[in-house]
């Protein structure tokens, strides 16, 4: 199953739409942390990339 990215492109931005919990599905968003992604129902913990930013 492929994961999912929720991009969305704007003119010349890049933003990053909110993510969904995988086990709660969608409508069950994770709360966003600097180093981390969680779902505040399900305690499902996503870490971000190091990696993410490149250009
Ligand atoms: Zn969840």
């Amino acid at each position: 199953m492929a994961i999912h990215k929720y991009y969305k492109v704007e003119g010349d931005k890049l933003v990053r739409l909110k993510r969904f919990c995988p086990k709660c599905g969608e409508g069950v968003f994770l709360a966003e942390h600097p180093d981390r992604y969680s779902c505040g129902k399900c305690g499902y913990t996503e870490f971000k990339k190091s990696n993410e930013n490149k250009s």
